[in-house]
């Protein structure tokens, strides 16, 4: 595991509340799409009884020179200390983490069921498929409240460049139009959009509620554990 300091490059807000924050990529840090780090803030701002760290998944993808981390801003001390990070400054991260990467056989079904910011490991996946022309099937079914607080929503629905590609957004609290199934993600629209259930394999990113959510109706569908991949954010 490596130990750099990386410098922000610039930062902006990607939807309703929530950040994206991109860094200068050092040549020396190697990750695997869908991996994380460790990031901690250097002289934080802000201090409460937590840490001034915080695992990330990164959303950019391994090709890409830019390290990109999409948040939820909360009140935190440790959110309200990266937001005060000025472009230019550094922060430390230890990584890369995790073992959420993709299947290396390039025709097993790629599956994604996330929620909210869980939508950052499932972007460098799909930004990296695209890049090495993967022959993967990839379904993504993205869960939000509301059309505002979906995080690059419109990349992932219009914008893909994958040969067989399907995207479908929930929305639960959207009152206006949107070109969505409303509600959540149930037993019927992952069996209606998910190719070859004996075979896929699943990635479930969100917090613990839509994890475990997520968890039993892959328990239902019969899909072994060994096919389930899942980043809980708590
Ligand atoms: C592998 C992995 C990848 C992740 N990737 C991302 C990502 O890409 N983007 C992202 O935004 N997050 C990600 N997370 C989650 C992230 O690490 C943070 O936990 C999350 O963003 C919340 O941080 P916070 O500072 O806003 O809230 P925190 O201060 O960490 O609080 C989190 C929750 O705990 C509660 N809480 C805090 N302190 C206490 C206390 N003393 N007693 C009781 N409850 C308390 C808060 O009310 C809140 O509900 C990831 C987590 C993991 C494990």
């Amino acid at each position: 595991m490596q130990e750099l300091k990386i410098k922000l490059v610039s930062m902006r807000e990607i939807a309703e509340n929530t950040m994206q924050y991109n860094f200068k990529k050092p040549k020396e840090f190697d990750f695997k799409a869908g991996q994380f780090v460790v990031l901690d803030v250097i002289n934080p701002k802000f201090s409460d009884n937590r840490p001034s760290f915080r695992s990330l998944s990164i959303a950019s993808s391994p090709h890409e020179d830019v390290l990109s981390f999409i948040m939820r801003h909360s009140d935190s001390a440790f959110k309200k200390s990266i937001k005060a990070v000025k472009e230019g400054e550094e922060v430390i991260i230890k990584g890369p983490l995790g073992h959420m990467t993709l299947p290396e056989n390039e025709f097993t079904p790629v599956i994604f069921l996330i929620a909210g910011v869980g939508v950052t490991p499932a972007l460098s996946m799909i930004r990296f498929m695209e890049n090495k022309i993967s022959k993967n099937p990839v379904r993504v079914l993205y869960a939000n409240r509301t059309l505002r607080s979906a995080a690059c929503l419109e990349e992932l629905k219009k914008e893909v460049n994958l040969q067989d590609y399907k995207f479908v957004s929930i929305l639960s609290h959207e009152n206006g139009t949107c070109e969505c199934v409303r509600g959540r993600i149930s037993k019927q629209l992952v069996s209606e959009n998910a190719v070859d259930l004996k075979k896929a394999k699943f990635y479930i990113v969100g917090t613990l509620g839509f994890v475990n959510a997520m968890k039993g109706i892959l328990e239902e569908l019969k899909v072994e554990k060994k096919q389930i991949n899942i980043d809980n954010f708590g």
